[in-house]
């Protein structure tokens, strides 16, 4: 099991839509929960228009690296570019936890650091898995929400 957080600013309803129905056609994903979409404020870079979020959660035989390049290959598709960091996009697709692995590599962090940090991907995940436990903190996400208030 693992957790994807999907974020665009940029047609957002369109844009997140696709990419559920691109992640729903990757060989070896399936997706077994779907969160509602939250709208929410950009962070890091303020003057750029409101993001749609939604946590899915889906059930893979890719490897944590294999299930990187296969998102990043649909952020690819649909014209993601990196121009300003936290700056609008098209599509953000982020890996937030994989199962209870912890993995530091160079282009792969997994649970997502900023995860226990952000609102805009705790409320999402809380609503399909609010009781799963962040693997490194080793409390659940509820709790998470709870200490940001
Ligand atoms: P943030 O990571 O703060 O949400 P971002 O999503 O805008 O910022 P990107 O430009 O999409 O950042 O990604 C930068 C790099 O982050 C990617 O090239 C990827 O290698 C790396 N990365 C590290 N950990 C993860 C993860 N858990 N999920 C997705 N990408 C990750
Ligand atoms: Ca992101
Ligand atoms: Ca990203």
């Amino acid at each position: 099991m693992a957790i994807l957080l999907l974020g665009s600013n940029i047609n957002p309803f369109t844009n997140i839509k696709k990419a559920i129905s691109e992640i729903e056609k990757l060989s070896g994903v399936s997706i077994t929960a779907k969160s509602s979409l939250y709208e929410t404020e950009p962070v890091g870079f303020k003057p750029q228009p409101m993001f749609i979020n939604c946590c899915l959660e889906v059930s893979t035989l890719l490897s944590p690296k294999e299930l990187l390049y296969q998102t990043q290959g649909i952020e690819e598709a649909m014209g993601r570019t990196r121009k300003i960091k936290w700056g609008p996009r098209v599509i953000d697709i982020d890996i937030l936890l994989y199962g209870e692995e912890v993995i530091s590599d160079k282009d792969l962090t997994i649970p997502h650091p900023e995860l226990h940090h952000r609102l805009f991907a705790l409320i999402p995940l809380a609503e399909i898995a609010p009781n799963i436990l962040h693997p490194i903190l080793k409390v659940s996400i509820k709790e998470l929400i709870s200490r940001k208030f």
